[in-house]
């Protein structure tokens, strides 16, 4: 399917032809690329309904009304939070696990304009007032063997080139990949990440919008925000593809 980004025309009627678009998820017949198929769309969960206006965690609409008056979470509001705000488009489920996994390591990348799509519906405000974008990124070592940042896709589909840094940030300690509870995941995180030092003074006074693919227990998110605000960031937020939802 990649091949058909490098032609354009009749060539790439031909080749709709003889390789018709297939639903990302599936691969049943579409009739178009980058998209999927009315039963995997069905089976994705979408966060839309009242959520936590702190890290994003759904809440359960089965609660009582006095219980949806509160704005955050049980989590959030046991401890105060580095980030600002947390986004994320989906949960993170059976449906839509199989799909990032294919995307960070699957080599799936022509799936980034499908996240895409969710990113911008779930944080249209958040990539408004954001006047730097940037992925959270991969250590060096896993960028070799993955060969992508897979966040970092995802800002360059974004299509906001002027806000956009994809080397804001560095990350200088390889930590094993999203095991363990918030303080487990807070430990290893521990001095993982770095603001490029070219970039000190840039971040002064800015709204800063991190996107990564999942959001796991939040420790990535105030890591990264607690750089940023040492440097005397204005707002740092993240938008995620999926998030994993557990009882906070
Ligand atoms: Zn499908
Ligand atoms: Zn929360």
């Amino acid at each position: 399917m990649r091949v058909k980004k490098l032609i354009g025309g009749t060539a790439r009627a031909f080749l709709d032809f003889i390789l018709p678009p297939c639903c990302l998820s599936c691969s049943a017949r579409l009739a178009s690329p980058n998209a999927l198929c009315a039963d995997c769309w069905r089976s994705l969960k979408f966060i839309t309904g009242h959520k936590c206006s702190s890290c994003g965690y759904p809440f359960d609409f089965s609660l009582s009304s006095e219980q949806r008056s509160f704005r955050v979470c049980a989590s959030c509001a046991s401890r105060s939070r580095q980030f600002d705000r947390a986004v994320s488009a989906l949960e993170y489920n059976e449906s839509s696990k199989p799909l990032i996994l294919a995307f960070k390591h699957g080599d799936r990348i022509d799936y980034a304009r499908l996240f895409v799509g969710f990113l911008r519906r779930a944080g249209e405000e958040l990539i408004g007032q954001a006047d730097i974008i940037a992925p959270v990124p991969l250590h060096k070592a896993r960028l070799r063997s993955r060969r992508y940042n897979q966040s970092a896709l995802l800002c360059r589909e974004l299509g906001e080139p002027s806000k956009i840094i994809l080397d804001l940030l560095v990350r200088i300690k390889n930590t094993p990949p999203q095991a363990g509870n918030y303080r487990n995941r807070n430990r290893n995180l521990s001095g993982a990440f770095v603001l490029n030092s070219k970039y000190k003074r840039v971040v002064q006074g800015k709204n800063i919008l991190l996107i990564d693919d999942v959001f796991t227990t939040g420790a990535t998110a105030e890591k990264t925000a607690a750089i940023l605000k040492k440097y005397g960031a204005t707002s740092v937020s993240i938008l995620t593809i999926a998030r994993v939802v557990t009882p906070s």
